[in-house]
């Protein structure tokens, strides 16, 4: 019989994305074969504000796709636009309802699919990249921590067998029988005489004090 009356179609664009989302349109329409962009924009796209219904038309969208952000003085309503706000000084919103009425040669549906796609990635990307970037940095800092606690841990067992204390279960106390002949005597060291003034930079020897009786 008939093919079934194309319809328009409707999007929510988020006004903070309107300048990525007019760059993307643009792009995906010069790529459709036999289309002229700006009677396409014109005859087939046009967006509302859904608080103070500003009206947005085709060739506002190619405007916008074609500058990054206009200067307030030359055209203070795509200034705002590139900004992320309603067209209207004053108005609050922050998202517009585009409509995309039935153009010969334009696929609006298969057009707006591979863009929300496209946006979706994006989106999924900048998702998964801080959790993932988090999940990394909490996996080095309880790496940096269990290193942290292993040195402390052999430092603090350095420090025991060099104070002379006893591992318990991975060392038995040792008892040492001492040849008094070689025992160092106290005081010892302290008597010998200074050193010589000339002599000052000679490599000196140090010897550990012997162990107090406490210890
Ligand atoms: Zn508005």
């Amino acid at each position: 019989m008939s093919e079934p009356l194309p319809v328009s179609l409707t999007r929510t664009v988020d006004l903070a994305g309107l300048g990525g989302f007019a760059r993307a349109l643009v792009t995906a329409l010069r790529e459709q074969p036999g289309v002229e962009v700006l009677a396409a924009l014109r005859a087939g796209v046009h967006a509302t504000c859904p608080q103070c219904q500003f009206r947005l038309f085709g060739e506002d969208v190619l405007a916008l796709a074609a500058s990054e952000a206009p200067a307030p003085e030359t055209s203070p309503k795509l200034h705002r636009l590139a900004g992320g706000y309603c067209a209207r000084q004053g108005c609050e919103s922050r998202f517009y309802e585009f409509t995309f009425d039935p153009v010969p040669g334009v696929d609006w549906a298969g057009l707006l699919a591979d863009l929300e796609a496209a946006a979706g990635e994006v989106t999924a990307a900048s998702e998964v990249t801080p959790e993932a970037a988090a999940a990394a940095a909490r996996r080095r800092s309880r790496r940096r921590v269990a290193l942290g606690l292993a040195v402390v841990g052999v430092l603090l067992v350095v420090r025991h067998i060099l104070s002379g204390g006893a591992i318990p279960w991975i060392r038995e106390p040792r008892r040492f029988t001492a040849d008094p002949a070689t025992m160092p005597q106290l005081g010892r060291t302290n008597t010998e005489a200074p050193p010589a003034l000339t002599a000052t930079n000679r490599p000196r020897t140090f010897r550990a004090a012997p162990p107090g009786p406490g210890r």
